[in-house]
């Protein structure tokens, strides 16, 4: 498992790497080449001063150089530079990606299976690409653990752009959706249902809300909610990331709260997908954005059920209909290739550290940790969120002493524990413990905010 390294060995890996042995001799070729012409070259002022000014260039591009001259097969191991150690990275997303994810980015960067080329270059209809492409959704669906009767698409546009594209597709003219929200991600979804029902003739209904004081911590009690029998769809947000509510492990949503079941339930998972098991045999639609626990941003899944593709509109233009994705596996037009490429990175780690059930141990291991530091701290540290609606992947609290929210972040920054600033819209700090965040940093996290608190309280 990945630790916050402190060592500062960047290129030591080469060593042990067994396709990199021309790296060096190229780079040592390339060194006596530029010796020999030192020697042979007229040593005036200008031409030293020259020669300083270009130094450092000549030497970064010594390594593509050498890449791109297709004689050898050379893999960049590393920078001329040395590399940073990897830092605690807690941001809300982008986020920390799995480091075996990256080194196998790394790994394969210039040089993909032996093709001469990068996943990059590679055409999006050729087999290298489609089967990284069938990997990707095929892992989704395994970890989702979704039946056959589901598609997995791979789009664009964000979490954002699914806002608007859900009602287009499935809300029609006459009909109605109900959407429950428990923070701002479900209000930006609300305000775009609704923009979409005024030009679609469909409308938009609350069917729940725990908004409170102009904020949210808590989900709503069954009791609380209004659910109409003969919606368009139920719509939720399994975790909300900017205030750290979310449904709990064994009611990831309304359903549990008594939704009719021919209601179909869509959730926004953006930053709770593959975090814990969720039983999606009561769901009929599922998106994320890709960059907290999937990989890189600029990739959206979308997971929708057959039959609710059949229904969608048909008068839409064909990029915003799910229909022209399905049909098309994704590849109606140029997907974010590398996005997907590094998705399947992720997934492969997920899978072989032994899938959901596994990390969803170790997030909620990670976030009782945090809970109980800010819990047991004689209340230098709060959390605003219900107990039994803490987000185990968004851990927000607040400083007693809000003048000192600048002082624990400056200095956590200098212990290498950065991304804790809260959402510019509510302040205080946050945690993202997603998929990739090592219980180590936390650990560290928990150790610094003891340390901040018995010196500052
Ligand atoms: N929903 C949730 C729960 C989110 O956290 C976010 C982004 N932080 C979004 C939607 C919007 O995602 P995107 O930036 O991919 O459009």
């Amino acid at each position: 498992m990945r630790q916050c390294r402190d060592d500062r060995s960047g290129l030591s890996s080469q060593g042990s790497d067994r396709s990199s042995v021309c790296t060096l001799h190229a780079m040592g070729g390339y060194r006596s080449l530029r010796e020999r012409m030192r020697r042979s070259e007229r040593r005036t002022p200008e031409s030293m001063a020259q020669r300083e000014r270009s130094r450092v260039s000549t030497k970064a591009s010594a390594l593509s150089r050498d890449c791109i001259t297709g004689m050898t097969r050379v893999r960049v191991l590393g920078t001329m530079s040395e590399p940073k150690p990897r830092i605690c990275n807690f941001n809300a997303g982008p986020a920390a990606l799995p480091l075996a994810a990256l080194e196998r980015a790394r790994d394969e960067l210039v040089d993909f299976e032996g093709s001469g080329m990068s996943i990059m270059e590679h055409s999006h209809r050729g087999r290298a690409y489609e089967r990284v492409h069938e990997e990707a959704k095929s892992l989704l669906a395994k970890l989702l653990g979704l039946s056959p009767d589901w598609e997995v698409l791979l789009v664009q546009g964000g979490a954002s752009m699914a806002f608007a594209t859900i009602p287009m597709n499935l809300l029609p003219a006459g009909r109605s959706a109900d959407y429950v929200v428990t923070g701002t991600w479900g209000e930006k979804a609300v305000a775009e249902a609704k923009a979409v029902a005024a030009l679609g003739g469909g409308s938009v209904r609350i069917a729940g809300t725990t908004l409170t004081n102009k904020t949210y911590v808590r989900v709503p009690a069954p009791a609380e909610l209004s659910l109409d029998p003969n919606a368009a769809y139920l719509h939720c947000t399994s975790n909300e990331t900017i205030h750290g509510v979310q449904y709990a492990v064994s009611d990831a949503t309304p359903l549990a709260a008594g939704a009719n079941a021919s209601v179909p339930v869509i959730v926004d998972m953006s930053s709770d997908i593959l975090a814990r098991s969720v039983d999606t045999s009561s769901f009929s639609l599922i998106y994320a954005g890709a960059q907290k626990n999937l990989g890189p941003s600029g990739v959206t899944v979308v997971a929708i059920r057959k039959e609710l593709v059949a229904r969608g509109r048909t008068d839409l233009p064909t990029i915003f209909q799910f229909r022209t994705h399905a049909a098309n596996a994704s590849l109606y037009n140029t997907p974010p290739t590398f996005g997907i490429y590094l998705m399947r990175n992720v997934l492969s780690w997920l899978d072989a550290e032994g899938g959901v059930a596994v990390i969803e141990q170790r997030n909620c291991a990670k976030a009782s940790l945090l809970y109980r530091a800010i819990d047991e701290s004689g209340g230098f540290y709060t959390c605003p969120v219900e107990p039994s609606c803490r987000s185990i992947m968004n851990v927000v609290w607040r400083l007693a002493k809000p003048e000192l929210d600048d002082a624990f972040v400056s200095e956590a920054e200098a212990r290498g524990l950065v991304g804790l600033r809260g959402h510019r819209s509510v302040g205080g700090m946050r945690a993202s413990l997603y998929n990739a965040v090592e219980p180590a940093w936390v650990e560290q996290l928990t150790s610094f905010m003891k340390d901040f608190s018995a010196r500052r309280g």
